[in-house]
């Protein structure tokens, strides 16, 4: 089939099907895929410019009672080796944070029964009022299995963590959202359905946040299709989802099956994740998952924003950049000018070439 009316149609700003977009994941003319998603990501966004952001990521507790096959991260509810972080290490971790110049925090952890409200509540007020960082955090499975802890209906919820300070909720452990991969991957975790209602009560409280597809497993094109298909039909209804990130699985257990995805595989997925997600403003690389050769040509892919420096993952192996200066030069040496970002995506807060924070090592 010649995909060349698909994408041309796409380009220009036209909505492509499901079955449009399995058929591009099935192409073999890659390059040309990804000339459409570059140009897509064109009219969309200065030419000229990357977006960067940088923040730190807090697991909090590893204690987690979910069962995600690919998952080494967690402990048993029961284990006496997990850990959950006291506010006073939160805010060490925090205080390291400032000190390289990263004003986010992306609070994040295992599905933990025994945590109540209020180690959520206090823990985000404590980093708001004594550090003005900008909070994103929690996965919509948290989020539901507190509600149902809590006995308090998610909108309620919400607002009770907004009031704290919370100010976005990624839109982490989507995986792929339809039944058959979650059977392989979670089946305990939240159908694609709940998933996105999950978001959609976060979009309407007014806690935007991110999406992601993680691929490299037993997903049909099919499958990766539909998965997009209920991001795009949900950001339809409440459109909070500021930007899209395509990760691949990382081998941490043998109960997982995963397979080598080649640099072409990623770059088409990102480029046919642009032309197919029309609603949704941003497309990011993930150096950290991708490494920076890939993450570099996934800018000419579709991408217009290099996700962020991270400093601590314990749920990825990390590779991501590690300093504001290192993601400035890295946006120049692929062609592009940087423009620092905040959490949500608004320009125009950090002045260019601020001086860099003097480094020091973050504990572990
Ligand atoms: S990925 Fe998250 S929810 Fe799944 S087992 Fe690991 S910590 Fe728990």
């Amino acid at each position: 089939m010649k995909i060349q009316p698909l994408l041309d149609h796409a380009v220009s700003g036209g909505r492509l099907d499901p079955a449009d977009a399995a058929v591009l994941l099935r192409s073999e003319d890659w390059t040309s895929i990804v000339a459409a998603g570059h140009a897509r990501r064109n009219r969309l966004h200065d030419p000229e410019v990357v977006s960067y952001t940088a923040y730190r990521v807090i697991n909090y507790t590893n204690f987690c009672d979910i069962d995600c096959t690919f998952c080494s991260f967690k402990d048993e509810i029961e284990s006496d080796r997990g850990y959950t972080l006291s506010r006073e290490q939160v805010a060490a971790k925090t205080e390291e944070a400032l000190a390289l110049g990263v004003d986010q925090i992306f609070f994040q952890g295992g599905v933990n029964p025994k945590l109540p409200l209020e180690y959520y509540t206090d823990t985000l007020r404590m980093l708001r009022d004594q550090y003005g960082v900008a909070l994103r955090a929690f996965s919509p499975i948290e989020l539901y299995r507190l509600a149902e802890k809590t006995g308090m209906p998610l909108p309620a919820l919400l607002e009770e963590l907004k009031a704290a300070g919370l100010g976005s909720v990624p839109g982490a452990g989507a995986e792929i959202l339809t039944e058959r991969m979650r059977a392989v991957l979670s089946p305990k975790k939240l159908s694609g359905e709940e998933w996105c209602a999950v978001m959609g009560e976060c979009h309407k409280a007014g806690l935007p946040g991110s999406c992601n597809i993680v691929f490299g497993s037993t997903e049909t094109p099919e499958d990766i299709a539909e998965h997009l298909r209920l991001l795009r039909d949900q950001q339809d209804k409440t459109g909070g989802f500021l930007s899209f990130i395509p990760w691949i699985f990382q081998a941490q257990t043998k109960r997982f099956p995963i397979r080598h995805v080649t640099g072409r595989e990623y770059l088409r997925l990102l480029a046919v994740s642009r032309l197919f997600l029309d609603n949704i403003p941003h497309v990011e690389v993930s150096i950290m998952v991708m490494g920076r050769e890939l993450a570099e040509l996934g800018l000419t892919a579709g991408a217009d924003d290099i996700n962020s420096i991270v400093i601590e993952e314990n749920v990825l192996k990390s590779s991501g950049l590690k300093t504001l200066r290192a993601a400035e030069r890295f946006i120049r040496d692929a062609g592009f000018r940087p423009a620092r970002r905040t959490m949500n995506y608004e320009f125009g807060k950090y002045p260019e070439n601020a001086p860099e924070p003097v480094i020091a090592a973050p504990s572990r």
